[in-house]
This record gives C-alpha cells, structure tokens and sequence, in this order.
C-alpha cells in the first residue's frame, strides 16, 4: 500500500513528506494506523547529525496508533485496537532478550544503527529504493507495518497523543526511578535534564514517595514544569552548585542524568551522595569516554549504572504505567507541549529544538 510520510533525508535538511511504499503485514506482523508521535531526544540527535544514520529515513519510535489489520498467525491485537508501540522490536534469542531487555537486544542495536529491522529489511520504499526506518520504528508516517509484539495493547481510553508518551519517554524515565535504581520512599534525588524523559524521571521520583528532589535545566520552560512536577528547586546550570549547596549539601541519594553527556554526566556523579547511586538514562550525542576520578568508587563508595527503556520489558512495564495512569499517579496530558499535524512536522522538530516545556507531538 502507499502511505505518507516525513522523510529525513539529511542533517540540517528540513522533512519532506512523500508516499511511500508499505510492504503488506506478514503473517507476525500489525498494519498501524498512527495517531500521535512524540519527538524524542533520539530523533534530534540524527537531525543535528550527531548519530550518522542512512538516508531517506522515517524517523520517529515514541507513539500510539489504532490497528487497522493484522497477519493471519497474530493472536494478541485485532482491527480496531488501540496501541501503543514499543521501539524494541528484538530478536527473542540473545543474552539481553533472555534476562527481559528486549532493548538492550544486540542484533536490534545493530539494526537501528543500519535502519532496518532485525531481518535487514524495511518493509519501506521510495521510488523502488530502501527507505530506512528510524529507531527500528518509522512512526512519523501515517501507517506503519511493525511486529506484533512491539504492538501494545492500550485496552483504555487514554487519549492517543497521551499514550503516545507511554512509548519512549514515560517507560525510559520512570522505569529508570521505578525498575533502575529502586528509589527508596524518602531518599533525595537529583536530576540533570528536564526534557521529556527528565520529567518523567521527576514523576517516577513522585511514584517512589522520594524525598528532596532537585533539578538542573538550562530552558526556563522545562525547570517551570519540573518545579510542577515537584522539585524543591529547579535551576540553570550555572547556579547548581550554590544550589545545591544549601539544598542537599552531601549530594543526592540517587541521581540521573536525562541527558547522557560526559558533562551532565560528571555533574550528575558529582553529586551523588558518598555510597549513593547515579544512573545515566540519556543517550550521547556521539563516540565519547567518561573520565571519572576512581576515588568516587574505592572512597567514596558511588555506585555508576545505566540503564534503557526503563530497565524492564515494555511488555511488562506499560501496563504497570497504565495503572498509574488509571489512578491519576502518572500524568500525561500535563506533559504535553505543542500538538501538531504531520505537515507541521518541521515546526514541531524546531520547537522540540528550541527547549519546549512539554513533549512535542505529531499527529499523523
Ligand atoms: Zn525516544
Ligand atoms: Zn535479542
């Protein structure tokens, strides 16, 4: 079938929407419908050109759609679903599949590195020639084939650019507070970066009943939201450590760092309490080494980990978020920013860009 859809075709190049071409949905496969997609830090990073990627490309992995057919073997989703999509479209079968990470898959990171699928294809073309898809994904198209088990069913009616959150940065952050680090009720926590998945960083901090929380943010925007969001402090980095300072003198009991910089990184360990923990949840924007004192570790006793989409199988963490969601413990609508049509998506990428307070959001 044909579809249309924004194709990135280059760093520093605006998207281009164009038809396509989708291969049918085989017999594992779901024929989706996308409602809403959420940019992501990750789909900034290919249009800066910080992550080489090929070209044309749909990009997009954060979002909910309704299914509009299905292949003959698929037993778990039906016409007329609601879904939401998980971006690890994995391979079952390696070390990080069998201990539940389906994220951490080897041939899926090879994948998306290369555009395609773990089969080495797209199902996507242009033309007659490859389109790659983004993320093992390609949600910012109006239909996208994906297996059916990233197809995840979203039995109520959370409102589709809501649950789009739900497919990147609420499972990344709050998996992060939740399924990571294990925050205990009561310790502090410090979190650098309050982008999309800084917030709900902050949010999984307000599910783990935590005590002080505090923020670096450079955009006015989001330290507003993260003071909503329950920080006792939200600053620009040029004031942390007076901040913090008088806030959380001996450091944070856990800390994460939403943005994955050596930079925010180093802050993020900096002030982690002696014998506390720091987790690196954002993603580089390139090939970097971390140089961290090991007195940090032998002395100081600090605990460094990381961890991806939430350290849990999607499949088993969204329906955890989605009775949080139910009992108004996770908000998603307030994390929302501008929602805009896919002929805005380039609007939306610049606002994304430009430090906007809540998730941006395509529909479609
Ligand atoms: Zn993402
Ligand atoms: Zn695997």
């Amino acid at each position: 079938m044909k579809t249309r859809a924004a194709l990135f075709l280059g760093a520093g190049r605006p998207l281009e929407l164009r038809e396509i071409e989708l291969d049918d949905p085989r017999d594992d496969e779901v024929l989706v419908r996308m409602g809403a997609v959420g940019i992501c830090g990750t789909d900034l990073h290919s249009i800066k050109g910080e992550w080489e990627r090929p070209t044309p490309m749909v990009l997009g992995h954060e979002g909910a759609g309704v299914v509009e057919s299905v292949g003959s073997a698929v037993t778990t989703v039906r016409p007329g679903d609601r879904v939401v999509l998980s971006w690890a479209p994995s391979c079952g079968d390696c070390v990080d599949c069998r201990r539940g990470r389906p994220a951490a898959c080897v041939p899926l990171h090879r994948a998306m590195a290369g555009g395609t699928l773990i089969d080495g294809g797209t199902g996507m073309c242009l033309d007659g020639e490859t389109v790659y898809r983004g993320t093992a994904t390609g949600a910012l198209s109006e239909h996208v084939v994906v297996a059916e088990r990233v197809a995840l069913s979203l039995e109520d009616d959370v409102p589709l650019e809501d649950a789009a959150l739900l497919g990147c940065a609420a499972l990344t952050g709050v998996g992060a507070v939740l399924f990571a680090a294990k925050v205990e009720p009561g310790a502090s926590v410090f979190v650098v970066g309050a982008g999309g998945v800084g917030q709900f960083v902050l949010q999984g901090a307000r599910l783990a009943g935590s005590g002080t929380v505090f923020s670096v943010e450079p955009a006015a925007a989001r330290r507003e939201q993260a003071t909503r969001l329950g920080a006792a402090a939200a600053v620009p980095p040029e004031e942390v450590t007076d901040a913090m300072r008088e806030l959380l003198p001996d450091g944070a009991d856990y800390a994460f760092d939403a943005v994955g910089e050596p930079e925010t990184t180093k802050l993020a360990m900096r002030w982690t309490k002696n014998g506390g923990t720091c987790v690196v949840v954002g993603l580089p924007s390139g090939a970097t080494r971390l140089q961290i004192d090991p007195a940090e570790f032998y002395r100081r006793e600090k605990h460094l980990t990381g961890t991806i989409y939430g350290s849990e199988d999607p499949a088993v963490s969204l329906p955890i978020l989605l009775d949080h969601v139910r009992a108004g413990r996770l908000d998603l609508g307030e994390m929302l920013g501008p929602v805009l049509p896919l002929e805005e998506v380039n609007d939306a990428i610049e606002s994304s860009l430009g430090g906007s307070g809540g998730r941006v959001v395509v529909r479609p």
